[in-house]
């Protein structure tokens, strides 16, 4: 019920049911499924209150474009006077003092935010299990893990706990998720989204993006939140995503895969035969579909880790119990309120990538390890970018394979951080990429197969998008 905004915004026009009844039908699924932890926080009757202010609205013919819509966001997003603590305890008790850019926008088009949704501490990890709020379940099977580092996100649109949310993707955190989930999940291109309000984890790779039902949703959406904002000067001027989306099934696609992605031994057998059957249907329906060399599958995971841990301990380096957040109470001066209130407040997790990152920075390494990385994401980048020259996009898989139990993969860094092997592409690139529930495993669970598009191209990869789950949908049917 509820599923989209179209569907949802017709019953509402016509009259048969209000928006203040669909914002209490949300709070009832997200009581009844309030194991699966995917949110910290329902702001009950904030939500109601505006239901009823935007069914005036409703009435009077002045509603936005998003009336109707019933989004959680991810806890790393600002909502003025709300809380906001990327699942760390060092945020805790952190009031926003203002709106990211995304959440203005959203709110300014009628679009109600139910609550904040639990993820991993600062966005770092691939299965929300590194978060002060605890672990997210898998909606599918609450044994396994929902994905990360937006899990929250992804399980609460799976769920029907909301109607779509919002996530950041700093390395596939949208859509990982989105694929253990069984959801639409899109990270934008750089740039298209403004990042103000968003907690930084690693500014030249964070992005916020959609998670959602429909193509339709996420196309309207996306529409809503991008486009230039003073307060992101990397926010791009080229005009923003058309909606609604314009369908041109007639052309027939030029789509590349890399055969060092489908041999990769990570990758589940059933999801390379999905996958290769996918690439058979492609062809029997016109479009062209080549298996490209990749030199560079080695070199993504360590070069994505060396560049982002580096960020990340420059970016959490404000995080000093003087300014935001927790401060110990043990400390006793300026010296040990830093260490104190930094060791208290960060988890394992983030202390593991500060320091890390703080290694790569330093003065003897940083040739060795950091300008040498970014002189391979340089590479990567112009390579990926050469294929679009020939190509319209690039298809692979989401991830190595589907949920896993929780605890299965916490103990060992080495092995959660291989999860992002196919999603971290787009964000050393700064291109866009979506992963679509095209996937059905034996194991009865959901997985993703993955799109790339050229930079700025989200309406090609949106219609693309919105095809082939239309095709799926009429073989299914
Ligand atoms: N799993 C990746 C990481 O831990 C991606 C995280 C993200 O996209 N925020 O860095």
């Amino acid at each position: 019920m509820f599923h989209s905004i179209e569907e949802t915004r017709k019953v509402i026009l016509s009259g048969e049911i209000t928006i203040e009844s669909i914002v209490k039908h949300f709070q009832q699924s997200i009581h009844d499924k309030k194991s699966l932890n995917a949110f910290v926080e329902v702001f009950e009757q904030e939500a109601i209150t505006l239901a009823q202010e935007i069914d005036v609205k409703i009435k009077n013919g002045t509603a936005g474009k998003l009336a109707g819509l019933i989004i959680g966001i991810k806890d790393n997003i600002c909502y003025k006077g709300h809380k906001v603590s990327a699942a760390s305890n060092i945020l805790n008790n952190y009031t926003s003092i203002y709106s990211a850019t995304c959440v203005e926008r959203l709110v300014a088009e009628d679009a109600i935010i139910i609550g904040r949704l639990n993820c991993d501490e600062f966005g770092m990890g691939s299965s929300n299990e590194n978060s002060a709020f605890g672990p997210v379940k898998n909606p599918f099977n609450e044994k396994l893990v929902a994905g990360g580092s937006s899990g929250g996100s992804a399980a609460a649109v799976a769920a029907g706990l909301c109607m779509a949310a919002l996530g950041s993707d700093t390395g596939g955190s949208i859509r990982q998720p989105a694929s253990f989930c069984g959801v639409i999940g899109l990270k934008p291109t750089y740039g298209r989204v403004s990042r103000h309000g968003l907690l930084a984890y690693a500014s030249s790779f964070d992005q916020i993006g959609i998670f959602s039902n429909t193509v339709e949703d996420c196309a309207a959406i996306l529409s809503v939140i991008s486009g230039k904002d003073a307060f992101d000067s990397t926010v791009s001027s080229e005009p923003q995503p058309n909606f609604p989306l314009k369908l041109d099934v007639s052309e027939k696609k030029k789509i590349a895969y890399f055969k060092e992605y489908i041999e990769n031994e990570g990758l589940d057998y059933e999801i390379k035969e999905q996958f290769n059957q996918k690439i058979k249907e492609l062809k029997a329906d016109g479009h062209s579909v080549e298996a490209i060399d990749f030199p560079f599958i080695k070199y993504l995971i360590p070069c994505y880790y060396l560049l982002t841990t580096a960020e990340a301990s420059s970016n959490l380096s404000r995080y000093d119990g003087v300014h935001y957040g927790h401060r110990s109470a043990n400390a006793t001066d300026l010296e040990s309120t830093y260490i104190l209130s930094r060791n208290e407040g960060f988890g394992a997790e983030v202390k593991r990538r500060i320091l890390l990152g703080t290694f790569v920075l330093s003065a003897g390494y940083y040739d060795a390890y950091y300008s040498k990385a970014q002189k391979v994401r340089r590479m990567i980048r112009d390579f990926t970018l050469s294929i679009f020259e020939k190509f319209d996009f690039i298809l692979l898989p989401t991830t190595p394979g589907t949920a896993f139990p929780i605890g299965e993969k916490s103990n060992d860094p080495l092995v959660m951080y291989l999860e992002d092997i196919f999603t971290v592409q787009a964000n050393l690139c700064g291109i866009p990429a979506i992963s679509l529930p095209l996937g059905k495993h034996s194991n009865g669970l959901p997985f993703g197969i993955q799109l790339m598009g050229n930079l700025m191209k989200e309406n090609e990869l949106l219609s693309f998008s919105e095809e082939l789950l239309k095709r799926e949908e009429n073989l299914n049917a």
